[in-house]
């Protein structure tokens, strides 16, 4: 099969579809890569590097639009993009369709076969294509978190770990999924005081089993939740419930008896945020003050970390990106329902329910 690789055009975006490595499996595997120039350079991948993998490096993306049978990229199509997909072109990316009329009707028209990352499921019930950036930002969570609490950045003026004879800081993690685990993980790694607060208890459960006592574990409710953030110098929000918007478990009530200087890093903007005041920023201007308290509220966390990003998106990717190209579109997806449950769009016809159902579409 002929895999083509654009450069991310979306603003901002350096991450890219395939590294040199991910390249060098499709061509050991018998098949072609076509890679646009400069795609790599976000991640410090020059156009040698992946000739060196086997991949021809051509000029421009619509070179890629028009020899690629499978396209493979990071962010959705920009509508320069998906006006260059062709009927049965495989088009194999993140797309979060259900807000996106635009994009869905662009697909619906172009005839591909698109199929999303962020839908493919897991035997255990997850989606492992969007774990790898849950991992990534609330790994960045701590350590952003860190830095604004410095008394430059409005902060409170801790330092996470303490040091010998001055008290740690005190984190809290609202949920402990994905993201929350991975944020525990950084904050007991830097010293902190940390405290977990989920609503399911087998996750609580799992990390109660792991910390053995290092971290707190709270169930979560307007209680627990009130009394641990008031008191903490770090909230870490990666509350999820999928499918719909964040529950706003920081209320404007919380913020006022927080502690100033307080810092919360709200993961979950990108499913509207956690808190009452939060509202979606850039890493060019990742924070603002609400009275005393310092919120950071990036939407695209992993986009600071394209590189770490690119390689963990890859490693997540690349087995069913390699099972379309050995297989065949159609036969891959009879083989596996959970790579089946990614696809979005398919010559034509919206085939993803929660996304007819959120625009009103017929299924
Ligand atoms: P996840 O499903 O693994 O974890 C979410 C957790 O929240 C679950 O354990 C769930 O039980 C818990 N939860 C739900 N409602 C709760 C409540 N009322 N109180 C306490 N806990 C509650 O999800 P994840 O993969 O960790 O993702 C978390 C969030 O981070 C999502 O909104 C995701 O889109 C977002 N995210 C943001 C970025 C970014 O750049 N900002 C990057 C990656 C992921």
């Amino acid at each position: 099969m002929l895999i083509g690789v654009p450069k991310e055009i979306k603003a901002n975006e350096n991450r890219v579809g395939l590294t040199p490595i991910s390249v060098r499996e499709f061509i050991n595997a018998g098949h072609q890569v076509i890679v646009e120039k400069n795609a790599g350079q976000g991640i410090g991948k020059t156009d040698s590097d992946y000739q060196q993998a086997g991949a021809t490096v051509v000029d421009t993306a619509a070179e890629i639009f028009a020899k690629a049978e499978m396209v493979i990229k990071v962010k959705e199509p920009q509508a320069v993009e998906y006006e260059q997909l062709r009927p049965d072109q495989i088009l194999f990316t993140y797309l979060h369709l259900s807000p996106d009329v635009a994009q869905t009707q662009g697909l619906i028209k172009s005839g591909c076969i698109a199929v999303a990352y962020e839908t493919v499921t897991s035997n255990q019930g997850s989606l492992p294509l969007l774990a790898p950036m849950s991992e990534v930002a609330g790994r960045m969570a701590v350590q952003v978190g860190a830095y604004a609490l410095q008394k430059a950045e409005g902060g409170a003026g801790v330092l996470l770990g303490g040091v010998p004879g001055v008290e740690s800081a005190k984190v809290v993690v609202l949920g402990g999924g994905v993201a929350g685990f991975n944020a525990t993980k950084m904050a007991v790694g830097m010293g902190a005081e940390v405290i977990v607060i989920d609503r399911n208890v087998e996750r609580l459960r799992y990390i109660d089993d792991i910390y053995q006592g290092r971290v707190k574990t709270l169930y979560s409710t307007a209680d627990s939740v009130y009394k641990a953030t008031t008191a903490a110098d770090l909230v870490i929000g990666t509350v999820l419930i999928p499918g719909a918007n964040a529950p706003k478990l920081v209320t404007h009530e919380i913020m006022q008896q927080m502690k100033p200087g307080a810092v919360i890093v709200d993961v979950a903007i990108d499913q509207g945020g956690c808190t009452d005041a939060s509202k979606p920023t850039t890493h060019e201007n990742p924070t603002y003050l609400v009275d005393d308290i310092v919120l950071y509220c990036v939407a695209n966390m992993p986009g600071g970390v394209p590189k770490t990003s690119t390689y963990a998106l890859n490693n997540a990717t690349l087995p069913f990106a390699l099972a379309i190209a050995n297989k065949g579109v159609k036969q891959a997806l009879l083989d596996d329902k959970h790579l089946r449950n990614g696809l979005n769009v398919c010559q034509g016809k919206l085939t993803y329910r929660a996304v007819a159902e959120a625009q009103g579409l017929d299924y």
